[in-house]
This record gives C-alpha cells, sequence and structure tokens, in this order.
C-alpha cells in the first residue's frame, strides 16, 4: 500500500524558498510542481510552485519531512491514494 502524503498548500506559501522538506527526504519522495503554464521571457511567479509527494514507492515513513517543516504543512500516512 503506497503511503498518503498531503502538502497544505496554505501552509506552504514559498516552497522555493523554504525547501526544507525537499532537502531533508532520504530517498527523494518530494517534489516542487509548477501549476503555470510555461512562460517565455519573464520569470514564473513563485507562488505557482508547490511541494507534491511523487516518488510515493520510495517513501519509508520516516517522517523527516514533517518533522523539518516550519509550517506544520505536511501529514504522511500509510493509506490509498497519494
Ligand atoms: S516520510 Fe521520510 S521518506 Fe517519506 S517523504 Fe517524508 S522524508 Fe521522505
Ligand atoms: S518544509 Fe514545509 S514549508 Fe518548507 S517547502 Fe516543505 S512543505 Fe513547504
Amino acid at each position: 500500500m503506497l503511503p498518503r502524503i498531503t502538502i497544505d498548500d496554505a501552509k506552504c506559501k514559498v516552497p522555493l524558498d523554504c525547501g526544507k522538506c525537499l532537502r531533508v527526504c532520504p530517498t527523494q519522495v518530494l517534489n516542487l510542481y509548477c501549476n503555470a503554464p510555461p512562460q517565455k521571457f519573464r520569470e514564473i511567479d513563485p507562488s505557482h510552485y508547490r511541494v507534491r509527494g511523487v516518488h510515493l514507492l520510495a517513501c519509508s515513513l520516516c517522517m523527516e519531512c514533517v518533522k523539518v517543516c516550519p509550517e506544520g504543512a505536511i501529514q504522511v500516512a500509510f493509506g490509498e491514494g497519494g
């Protein structure tokens, strides 16, 4: 069964500046996702970036991401979905 990783985007407002969960995860389960369309000649607004669990099979449920998040934005649980 895959773990269920939930990120509260209302709490994780600046993942580009923070990124602590991305760095602490020993198996690179988490990734940055951009919900803006490709934009040429200008920078993408940082608010379009989100943290998401991508490689769920690699998650060992170590909870390091939950512990390191300064905003309490991450929940990791064992269950269906993702
Ligand atoms: S629980 Fe551990 S392995 Fe799973 S996403 Fe968080 S830091 Fe990575
Ligand atoms: S540690 Fe928390 S606040 Fe920082 S990028 Fe990850 S989810 Fe967002």
